[in-house]
């Protein structure tokens, strides 16, 4: 008999947040109801930030970030080629030309060296220098932000994290999300992520003005705020479109979802901290290499890639995947898509994400993964990586 397959990620969720999900169900507001004001006074109060602006997706809320910092046409924007292409994307929906920084071999996030060279040669050769960086916080793993803020202030960059794998980390005593070094820093709730509200994001800010412009671009463009209006009123029904945004809401269903799960968040970010802790010890002997985390971060732990030798790859994913084992690999970089070649990346650019990809798989890591399951994903790799090797 076949053990229960294991999934890579999977959501965790209650009898409390079915019953927050019912509750909304059966009131009077599915959407633009007070649900997702509560839920974003909630993140906003539990990482430390001013403000925060629900929406449909981390995708979503990565377009409005970059509107709202005015990236249009003719800006460059710069992320990393590691990590989903929506990361990249954003910018690309603002018009804006998107540009890449390698990795750190060791941390997998965007390398801030890397980057510090990238913006001295692009100044030495009076190549356009970018508007907006978006570190991605790798696996759960918060970027060298301190670095990162120091060029922003050297080069003249904004900053916005897109901390889709991040929420309930750390960054020195700073929790992800309290923007202490960005413009910025965006969430995902997709289901696969720490925490979901089954389809969803959000955007935090410190700024007044930022938190405002990015609220009136989810719903169209439209402000109910008499001091904005740029015509007189023509009566209490009234408001105004007063520039093109979108719809892009949460609805209430999804915030009380999120507001639920939100109480469980540390629970969460504290199990998938053990998991990771024992894949690292049981692995410590066997020929891989694990994400370097430096000592003031505390991941979220969204992932745990292993990087094997190049030649023992697809054959540990394959076995994996055939005994039942959720694997994944996270990700194909950014610049190798068709759609990414055609603007003119080519391989051999950022050598070290190509390096990682070729190597890394993505083992199972989620909240409800049981220490029995988590001993049998750990039995089967080492069965593969500890058999002798073949001669070529
Ligand atoms: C999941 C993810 C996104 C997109 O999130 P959605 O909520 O699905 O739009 C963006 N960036 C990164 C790094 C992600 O992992």
């Amino acid at each position: 008999m076949n053990p229960d397959p294991i999934p890579y990620a999977h959501q965790d969720i209650s009898q409390t947040d079915v019953e927050a999900v019912v509750r909304v169900l059966r009131g009077d507001w599915l959407t633009q109801g007070p649900s997702v004001p509560a839920f974003e006074q909630a993140v906003a109060q539990s990482c430390g930030a001013a403000h925060a602006v629900a929406v449909n997706s981390a995708t979503s809320a990565l377009h409005l970030a970059c509107l709202a910092l005015g990236v249009t046409a003719g800006d460059v924007v710069w992320t990393t080629p590691m990590t989903f292409v929506a990361s990249a994307n954003c910018a690309r929906y603002c018009g804006a030309t998107v540009d890449f920084v390698d990795i750190d071999p060791c941390t997998w996030c965007m390398s801030a060296e890397q980057l510090r060279v990238k913006l001295a040669y692009a100044r030495g050769t009076g190549r356009p220098l970018p508007k907006v960086v978006i570190p991605v916080h790798f696996a759960g793993q918060s970027c060298d932000m301190m670095r990162i803020r120091q060029l922003s202030e050297e080069y003249g960059f904004r900053i916005i994290e897109d901390a889709s794998h991040a929420i309930g980390g750390t960054y020195g005593r700073a929790p992800v999300g309290s923007c202490a070094y960005s413009d910025i820093t965006v969430f995902s709730f997709h289901p696969v992520k720490i925490m979901t509200t089954g389809e969803g994001g959000m955007a935090l800010t410190n700024s007044t003005e930022l938190a405002e412009r990015m609220g009136r671009w989810r719903a169209h463009g439209i402000t109910r705020d008499p001091a904005r209006f740029a015509r007189p009123s023509d009566g209490p029904w009234y408001y105004e479109q007063i520039d093109l945004g979108f719809n892009y809401r949460m609805t209430d269903i999804q915030a009380a979802l999120g507001h639920s799960q939100l109480s469980r968040l540390q629970e969460f970010v504290d199990r998938r901290n053990v998991l990771a802790e024992q894949y690292d010890a049981a692995f410590a002997t066997l020929p891989i290499q694990s994400q370097q985390r430096p000592a003031h971060v505390r991941s979220a732990r969204h992932l745990y890639v292993v990087r094997v030798a190049q030649s023992s790859r697809r054959g540990l994913y394959e076995h994996l995947s055939a005994s039942g084992i959720g694997v994944n690999v996270h990700y194909i970089p950014v610049h190798l898509h068709p759609d990414y070649r055609q603007l003119g990346f080519a391989e051999g650019q950022y050598p070290q994400a190509e390096q990682y990809y070729r190597e890394a798989v993505s083992l199972p890591m989620y909240f409800a993964l049981s220490d029995a399951q988590q001993e049998r994903v750990i039995g089967e790799v080492r069965r593969v990586l500890m058999q002798p090797a073949r001669a070529a």
